[in-house]
């Protein structure tokens, strides 16, 4: 899936990893040109685990989610915004896991290094 994007988006990424995580779908390190998905992704409809991917990849372009980042999402899959509520709604684990709680979407956030494709379970209190 990362070949199919990739090139398309004219970027190339330093290294991927899959693993573990409690908190976000998947994050990615601007600049070390890594980016990592959750497990549990493997669990959700492809249509969300591309949306992770191409958020993700998109975040190498415009590490924030500022109006350009949300324009290049528009442009490479137009209903990017229906896939994020559409893994908003799944359940996992028994719980809920929000992605993206409104409070991340697409609030421009200045030290993104770590990503949020989605904060899982959302802020916490
Ligand atoms: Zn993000």
């Amino acid at each position: 899936m990362l070949a199919r994007w990739q090139p398309l988006l004219d970027v190339r990424v330093q290294r991927f990893f899959v693993q573990t995580m409690k908190t976000k779908w998947g994050s990615c390190h601007h600049k070390a040109r890594t980016i990592r998905f959750n497990t549990e992704l493997a669990k959700k409809p492809a249509e969300c685990l591309e949306y992770i991917v191409v958020h993700e990849l998109v975040h190498l372009l415009e590490p924030t989610h500022n109006a350009r980042f949300v324009a290049l999402m528009d442009r490479l899959m137009p209903e990017w915004q229906f896939y994020r509520q559409m893994l908003n709604r799944l359940p996992a684990r028994g719980g809920h896991w929000n992605y993206c709680a409104p409070p991340c979407a697409l609030s421009a956030v200045e030290r993104h290094s770590g990503c949020d494709a989605g904060v899982i379970g959302g802020p916490q209190p």
